[in-house]
């Protein structure tokens, strides 16, 4: 089934969203990030009324490492996705080089598997879709406070729907029982709302990433590329990089710098280059790697996808109906790749409350439940990325830490398990 011809998606190519006009769903989910679109399926399964929106056009690329640690794997698993992404193409990582600094080493870890976000979020729309879920693209959609809504539905919140592929898209008004907020970092389809400001730390770091052709990494010359199944990371004081190979013969480009980096190294392509290059024997390295230094360089800063400050964090996660999911609940610098299985977790563990939340009146206890699943995740596992996001600012530190934990197999082994489990 081809994803782009569903009634759905030709009702807001053709510029009939007012076809759903004041239509009543049991939930609407606003982003089809990897937490809106899992969400999704879990919906339509239970029986209930779903429409899924995303502003991006799709398939779309995304600011992302793309490796799905096993938590993830499982998930996705769960949701009837995981072969997909095999046939696709997606391509398992059982090694790490990682440097930092003067220091570098090579472990063998539990496998993750390298997929494209534009292959993975149109694989888990396209099951979205099979499970009937309408889906709509190119349509952003904003939660409207409870006294602008005409009319006020106790049992309902309002939603505008905006066509973004037209410069002043018609707007629409529909209704829902339940609002998932899956739209990520951004978190645009609450600026309406009062209560929901995030808290981003002030020193936070960006996300940048590009995918890049595999045969850029094969220059001439040089018999091969890097290993296809081993994720190289590069840490340095302006951030770090990971690359990765990935389906449709690309590699993943992605980091987390310091915008600071950006303006004084000249541009996105240009820091790259330097972390790259800045680690021990850098120009070795990236020689060894395969890295055509000179084509990524040329890349303009346009050609980066970037997003705003990662780390962040919004008190409320829940109220009146709506729900907050994945990355638009909070987020810490990506380095142990926690987001995607994250973001699944969050779909999967909302549920029962969404359930809740149709089939009788709203009462702050689900907003309560919420918070609480939230808090002990955020303890659970957001804890580790928090230590390594900090450590991994100081050097001399990490790298010290990185030859003891080298050297200590019992250590190696539980920091591995943690960061890839
Ligand atoms: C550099 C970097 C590398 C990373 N590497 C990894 C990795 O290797 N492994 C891993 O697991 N995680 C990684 N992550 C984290 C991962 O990308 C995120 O945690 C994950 O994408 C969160 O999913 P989400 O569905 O919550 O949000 P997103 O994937 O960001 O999806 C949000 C969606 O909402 C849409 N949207 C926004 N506003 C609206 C609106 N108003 N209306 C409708 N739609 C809207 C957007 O277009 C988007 O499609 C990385 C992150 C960064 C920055």
């Amino acid at each position: 089934m081809n994803l782009f011809t569903t009634q759905a998606f030709q009702l807001s190519r053709e510029g009939h969203l007012e076809a759903l006009e004041s239509s009543e769903w049991d939930i609407v989910i606003l982003g089809a990030g990897v937490a809106g679109a899992a969400a999704a399926i879990l919906a339509a399964r239970s029986g209930f009324r779903t429409l899924l929106v995303d502003a991006k056009s799709f398939p779309r690329e995304k600011v992302c490492g793309g490796c799905l640690n096993r938590r993830a794997q499982a998930s996705l698993e769960r949701l009837g996705v995981l072969k997909q992404l095999h046939q696709a193409g997606a391509i398992p990582i059982t090694s790490l080089h990682l440097k930092i600094d003067k220091t570098s080493v090579v472990w063998n870890i539990p496998t993750l598997l390298s997929v494209r976000r534009s292959t993975l979020d149109t694989e888990l729309v396209r099951t979205a879709i099979d499970s009937g879920t309408f889906f709509l693209d190119g349509v952003s959609g904003l939660v409207v406070p409870r006294a602008d809504s005409n009319p006020p539905h106790e049992r309902c919140r309002q939603v505008v729907l905006q066509n973004m592929s037209e410069p002043k898209g018609r707007r629409i008004n529909l209704h829902a029982q339940c609002v998932l907020v899956a739209d990520g970092l951004t978190r645009s389809s609450l600026r309406l709302e009062s209560g929901w400001t995030s808290t981003v730390q002030p020193s936070s770091r960006i996300g940048v990433q590009r995918m890049v052709p595999a045969s850029q990494f094969r220059p001439e010359g040089l018999r091969g590329s890097f290993p296809a199944n081993q994720l190289q990371m590069i840490v340095s004081k302006d951030g770090y990089v990971g690359l990765s190979h990935t389906d449709g013969e690309f590699v993943d480009v992605a980091g987390a710098i310091d915008p600071k980096a950006i303006s004084s190294n000249g541009g996105i392509a240009k820091t790259i280059c330097r972390i790259i290059g800045d680690c021990k024997d850098g120009p070795l390295f990236a020689e060894k790697m395969g890295v055509e230094m000179k084509s990524l360089q040329a890349d303009a800063s346009e050609d980066w996808l970037a997003t705003p400050a990662l780390t962040r964090s919004s008190k409320r996660v829940a109220s009146d109906r709506v729900f907050l999911l994945g990355d638009s609940i909070g987020y810490i610098e990506p380095f142990t790749g926690e987001g995607m299985s994250w973001a699944l977790a969050s779909a999967e563990a909302v549920m029962p409350l969404v359930s809740r939340a149709i089939s009788s009146p709203w009462h702050e206890g689900l907003s309560q439940e919420w918070t609480t699943w939230v808090d002990s995740q955020r303890r659970q596992k957001q804890k580790t990325c928090w230590w390594i996001s900090r450590q991994l600012r100081r050097l001399s530190v990490a790298a010290w830490t990185l030859r003891l934990c080298n050297s200590i197999y019992p250590i190696r082994a539980a920091l591995i398990k943690k960061v890839t489990s």
